[in-house]
Order: structure tokens, then sequence, then C-alpha cells
């Protein structure tokens, strides 16, 4: 009564305990579309040890929603009333993974499954003062750990030797509803975990599935609370969702509930910015072809493309004010990414490759014999080209170079120094003395400094 009465004061609201169905409901897998083929053996040797040896052990999460859905899951997760040391002990290739919650993974091959034991979500869990839950690591009932899950869609559980589907959420319902439904009063569990908004926009964009009303209702309002949660879990959460195969979907789906505007820059950039929309557009649909095919998509060339635009502006600000256009498509890489790390940080090693990536841009042009084979021959080649290819889709260079790109790569030894001889190799420099820009400096620096293009004659 006094904690709710403080919190009611410190503004939290308290939560109503989601109640779940006491019993839960269960279902036939086959008989639910789960085609029992598609399972691999590495998840459903994981259930069989774990129930042989005493346990309780489904498989749950995004891999029993794909498989109800027909869709081929990512990866599968193991959940267990089984301790961490418990699952390690029956399996030999297995290790403990995490401090604050453990978890445990699996080998099998070259293949992962990931075991967590059954959490509940306390009622009275420790939060920040917008209600944020800032500790969830406490064991609980298999009951317990279906209702701290978000959607009940994403709250099932398959027990694969048995064929047996628990719902404790009406999970199997909303799925023949077509329904997007969060466990709990969607407000609160918002408040626990904002990341949560981001899931909704996400999912329901993969499923196509209709927000229930409850669920899509408080967003706009409690959008702001993202700003509450450490930059590297949004970040992660904005990778899911752009390497989903939906990305262009989520990002609108973003939009809809009102949850870019002002709180992530990134999709402020990419869905208001008239000049960025048909590069960013062009690359986002690519990025979800790419999935689709079931190519992998590197966060570096995604994060590069997203931001090219910021780049780009600077880029031809800096040439069109006479600085040289190597110097100043790297003082545009600092400036794009200082301001973009003051909302959004990205990690070290992808901000490395994304500047990789832009910084070779400018070595496309210059097609000369030597600087066209030691850029065939660099380590990153094939994320530039593919950047590049991109920017001639959208229209950011001429879509010669792109053809001229592709027959060389393709080209035997003789083709390529015909492809050398048309090339229209010392045309960029010429264009440049025309507009009276200088030199480049002889310091010039890294490997884009053989060449000097402006930005703008690549268009
Ligand atoms: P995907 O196919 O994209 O991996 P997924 O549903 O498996 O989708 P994960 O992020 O891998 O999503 O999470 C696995 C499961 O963990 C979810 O299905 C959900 O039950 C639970 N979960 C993950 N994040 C949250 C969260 N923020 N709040 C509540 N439950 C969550
Ligand atoms: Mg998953």
């Amino acid at each position: 009564m006094i904690r709710k009465l403080i919190g009611r004061l410190l503004g939290r609201k308290t939560r109503p305990a989601p109640l779940a169905n006491a019993e839960p409901r269960s279902y036939q897998g086959t008989a639910e579309g789960v085609r029992r083929e598609e399972l691999p053996k590495s998840a459903t040797r994981t259930c069989e040890a774990l129930q042989q040896a005493g346990f309780k052990a489904f498989i749950v999460g995004g891999g029993v929603r794909d498989l109800l859905l027909g869709l081929k899951p990512k990866d599968f997760d193991v959940a267990t009333d089984a301790t961490p040391e418990e699952v390690r002990k029956i399996f030999r290739r297995s290790r403990i993974i995490g401090r604050r919650f453990q978890i445990v993974h699996v080998l099998f091959g070259r293949e992962t499954i990931e075991v967590s034991t059954f959490r509940a979500l306390q009622a009275d869990a420790e939060t920040d003062e917008h209600g944020r839950v800032l500790r969830d690591n406490v064991w609980g009932s298999q009951a317990e750990d279906a209702t701290r899950r978000d959607f009940t869609i994403n709250a099932l559980y398959y027990d694969p030797v048995a064929d047996l589907i628990l719902d404790y959420h009406d999970g199997v319902r909303d799925l023949h509803r077509r329904t997007l439904r969060m466990i709990g009063d969607p407000a609160t569990r918002y408040r626990e975990d904002p990341i949560r908004m981001l899931r909704t926009a996400r999912f329901a964009a993969k499923t196509g599935f209709t927000i229930e009303p409850a669920t899509s209702a408080p967003i706009r309002e409690l959008a702001p609370l993202i700003h509450n949660v450490p930059s590297a879990r949004v970040f992660d959460e904005m990778l899911k969702l752009l390497q989903s195969g939906h990305a262009l979907d989520s990002l609108h789906q973003l939009r809809s509930e009102g949850l870019h505007h002002g709180l992530l820059p990134l999709l402020d950039v990419i869905l208001e910015q008239p000049d960025g929309a048909r590069f960013v557009h062009t690359a986002l649909a690519n990025t979800d072809q790419r999935v689709a095919e079931g190519k992998s998509i590197s966060p570096g060339f995604l994060f590069a493309t997203l931001l090219w635009q910021q780049v780009r502006v600077r880029w031809d600000a800096r040439v069109a004010a006479g600085e040289n256009s190597i110097p100043a498509l790297h003082s545009a890489i600092d400036s794009a990414l200082d301001e973009q790390g003051e909302k959004l940080s990205i990690q070290k090693r992808i901000v490395g490759d994304m500047r990789e990536i832009w910084v070779m841009q400018p070595r496309f042009e210059k097609r000369s014999p030597g600087a066209a084979n030691r850029l065939v021959a660099h380590l990153r080649f094939r994320a530039a080209y593919d950047f590049m290819i991109l920017r001639c889709d959208a229209g950011d260079a001429p879509a010669e170079l792109g053809a001229w790109w592709t027959r060389f790569i393709d080209a035997g030894s003789d083709a390529r120094e015909e492809l050398l001889a048309q090339a229209p190799a010392g045309a960029v420099k010429r264009k440049r003395r025309r507009r009276g820009a200088r030199k480049p400096s002889g310091k010039a620096q890294t490997e884009g400094a053989d060449t000097q293009a402006a930005p703008n004659d690549a268009e």
C-alpha cells in the first residue's frame, strides 16, 4: 500500500499483475501447422536430453511463432526449469553465458541453442522513475516466464517430443486472428521496457498482423521513454529491425506509431529528409531483398547506407567551398559521425567498417590500370562495390560507372585492358580543374588519396 502510494507520488504506475490463464491451453503442434521436419535436430535433442534428465523443456519465443506462421525461424531458443548449472552438466559441449542473468549455450556442430531458465517478473521489481524495470533476474515458474514475455504470439511453448503447444495467453487464438497483442497492461509493459515499442513496430511489419488497439494506443504518448534506455540496447533493437527483412515496412510502422520523431535522429533523417528518401529507400529495399535471398547484411554496410546522405551533404558543401575532395570527404565523415554519436552511439568496430566503405567511394572514379587493379585487390572491395552499385541504383552515381565496374570484375585480363582503355579515366581531373579547385595536398590521407574526384562529378 505504502509502496503504491510512493509510486503514485513519483508518477509511477503500479503494475496490475497480468494474469495468465491458470491452466495453459494446449494444442497439438502438427494440427496447428508445425512441420516437424523443419525443426533442427539440435533443438529437438536439447529438449529431449533435458526431459530425460527429469526437467521441463520447450522451444519458445520467435522459433515457435515462426513455425506456426509457416516462416523459417531465425533461431531456436529453449526454456527449461533446470538451472544453468544443471543444464551445463547435461551437455558436454555447453557453456554458461552472462553474469546478471545466466543462460547456457549448447553447441551442436556450428549451431548454438540458447537455453534459459524460466524467469519471473517480480511485482515489486526495482524500477527507475518512469517505471523501467532495472532488474529482471529472478527464476520463476513456467506461467511466470510466459507472463514476462512481450506479445501473446511470442509466449508459446512447444514440446517437440510430445508435439504439444502450451499457451498461457491465448497466443494461438491471436495467431489465427492475425493480431499482435501485448501481454498484460500495454502502457505498463512499455514503461517497464520502452524497447517493446520498437518491437511492436518490428513484429507488426514482420507478420503483417493488426496491432490490437490497446497495444498501439499508449505508444504515441510513451515514445519519448526510449530516451531512458541505454543506447546500446536501442542500437541492438534497431539493428534487428533493419536486418529483419522488413526494414522498410518496419520504419513506416515506426512512423505511423509516432515513434520515429525526435527520438532516433537516424529515423528523422531517413523518414523526413526529402533528399535522403530515394537513396535510403533504395538501400532498404535492397537490404530486404538480400535478406529474402538468405544473404547476410553487415551492420557496417547497413549504417553506411543510412548515414550516407548526411555525409554527402557535408561533402558537397565543403567541396563547393573550395576544399579538396578527399580531405573534404574525411571531414564530412567525421562531422556526420560526431553528430550521430551524440544521439545513438554506434559501436567502434561498425563505425570503422562504415568509414572504410565511404572513403573507398571516390576511388571507383579513378580508372587507370594501377588504381583499378589496386582497388579490386582491396580486402573490402566487395562491400565498397556493393555500396557504389547502390548509389548508381539510387541516382547518386552514374549508371555507367557501376556497369563498367561490374564488367571489369568479371572480365579476364585482356578484356580488362580493353575496358581500361575505353574508360574515361582523365575526365574527373579536367572537370575539377575547370572549377578552379586546388590540387589535393600531398599529405591527403589514407587509401582514398589517389583520386581527386569531387562528389558532384559522380552525378
Ligand atoms: P526474432 O525472430 O526476430 O528473433 P524473437 O521473438 O525470437 O524474434 P528475440 O528478440 O529473439 O525475438 O526474443 C526472444 C523471445 O524473448 C521473444 O519471443 C519474447 O518472448 C522474449 N522477449 C525478448 N525481448 C523481450 C522484451 N523486451 N520484453 C519481453 N519479452 C521479450
Ligand atoms: Mg529470436
